[in-house]
This record gives structure tokens, sequence and C-alpha cells, in this order.
């Protein structure tokens, strides 16, 4: 319907879900994580680390679900607000027969929004500036898109009594529609539903990641030696847990941090 305005509930659809892939760069350096006086070596803490990370991204996840039907939300208001508009239109037609305009039906769309059809139309401009073209929301089932022919004439309400191609119109028969009847808003009330049983799922699937790393802390946490006290410049002793290396050691046989990096 929206000749002129950019309006909801066209041939298109509003957001798209793009998956986001992240990897994880292999070659960081994973450290021991310390706990109060207490380390854990680097295979456990790299255990840890993917715990953690895996349980912030579900969280993010979880919170980007309720993120888009934030958006959902304000498309809904979107789609009502236009019908509002434009069931005014047709009342206004009906009781004024000026704004009611013939128009030429000039090809059938699909949306698989809700599996609905509209059809796109021209309407002649009063200022000689070609056509004024629209199309229809996806209302339409198959059933019915089959009674609109290509080039076949139907009515129109419009808003302005001189039309140009800026002019917004509506198909008349708009008001017989629900609506649930428009392909998009049944797909957004879907995705209302929808979404946040996905968002909580994900925020739930993320304590266990946060549990389970705890559990490796405190199962294997052991604690550092303190070499503070030890004044013997001829040992070597581990910067992160303590314990003594051997000089040229490349990683601690304890902790299991890289020796060899600054
Ligand atoms: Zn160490």
């Amino acid at each position: 319907m929206p000749s002129g305005s950019g309006s909801s509930g066209c041939g298109g659809s509003h957001f798209s879900h793009s998956s986001t892939s992240h990897g994880y760069s292999g070659s960081r350096v994973v450290r021991p994580i310390i706990i109060g006086n207490c380390y854990l070596n680097t295979k456990d803490s790299q255990k840890v680390n993917d715990q953690r990370v895996g349980g912030v991204f579900l969280i993010m996840f979880g919170l980007f679900m309720f993120l888009i039907m934030f958006f959902i939300s304000l498309d809904l208001n979107k789609i009502k607000e236009d019908r509002d508009r434009y069931i005014n239109m047709i009342q206004n037609a009906n009781n004024d027969s000026r704004y009611i305009r013939e128009g030429t039906i000039t090809g059938i769309g699909y949306n698989d929004n809700g599996d609905k059809y509209y059809y796109t139309y021209m309407i002649d401009t009063d200022n000689n500036s070609g056509s004024l073209s629209g199309y229809t929301y996806s209302i339409y089932t198959k059933e019915q898109i089959d009674t609109f022919v290509i080039g076949s004439k139907t009515y129109f309400a419009v808003e302005d009594l001189y039309i140009t191609q800026e002019s917004d119109s509506v198909n008349m028969d708009y008001i017989y529609f629900d609506l649930e009847d428009d392909g998009e808003y049944a797909n957004n009330i879907t995705g209302m539903k929808i979404l946040p049983i996905i968002g909580i799922i994900m925020l739930l699937c993320s304590i266990p990641c946060f549990v389970s790393a705890n559990k490796l802390i405190k199962a294997n946490k052991k604690p550092i030696r303190d070499h503070e006290n030890i004044d013997d410049p001829t040992h070597t002793y581990c910067k992160y847990c303590g314990f003594e290396v051997e000089p040229n050691a490349k990683t601690c046989k304890y902790c299991g941090v890289d020796l060899t990096e600054k």
C-alpha cells in the first residue's frame, strides 16, 4: 500500500539475523590463573577460560534475543500505526468518493513471512508525472491472490485529491483484513513468542559454564610456593607458581607456563 511512504509490511523483511562466528586465536599465551595464594596450571586455566568465555557469549547471545525483541516491538507498533492510518483513509474514501481512484494491478509478489502474497499496482497521477506505484501488504492467501489478474483494474483510497507520485494509497479491500492477516505482523508475533524462550535458554545454559569453571578451580588449584624469602641467586623460581625450575627450562613443570616469555 505504501505508495509514497516507507512503510512496513511489504515484500521485504525488516531485519535479518546474521549469525556471528568467532574464532579463538590459538596462539594466545595462557598464564596460570591465580586465586589468592593458589594457582591453576595452564591446562586447567585454559579450560576455565574457555568455559568462562563460553558463558559470557551465551549471556550476550541471550541478551541479544531480547534486543531483537525490542526492535520487533517497534516494528509491530509501526505496523499497527500504519494500519490505523490506512483504515482511516479507506473510511474517508467511503464517505467522500473523490478519494477513491482506479488503479491497475501490475504484478503479484510472494512474501514468505506467513506464506502470504501481495500485488503491485499503478494509479495515474494528476500532474502528468507518470504513474503512482504502490503495493499492498502481504495479506492475501494463495486463493485470494489468484482472483487478482495482472492488468485488471481495482479501487484504491488515496490521501490527496491531487495525486502525485508521492501520494499515499491503499487497496480498498484492506479494511476487510485483520491485523493478524498481515504476513509480517504474524511473523513478528511468532518471533515475540520464540525469542524470549531462546534467550532464557541461552542465559540458563551460561550458568553451567561458570559452575563448571569454579568446580575446576576448586578441585585443581594448588598453593603457590612462597619463594620471596629464599635468597639464593643460584636457583631459578617460576614467577607464577613459585616452584623451583631448571635454569634453562622452557616451561614450568608445575604450572605449565611458558618461561621463555617475558
Ligand atoms: Zn610455575
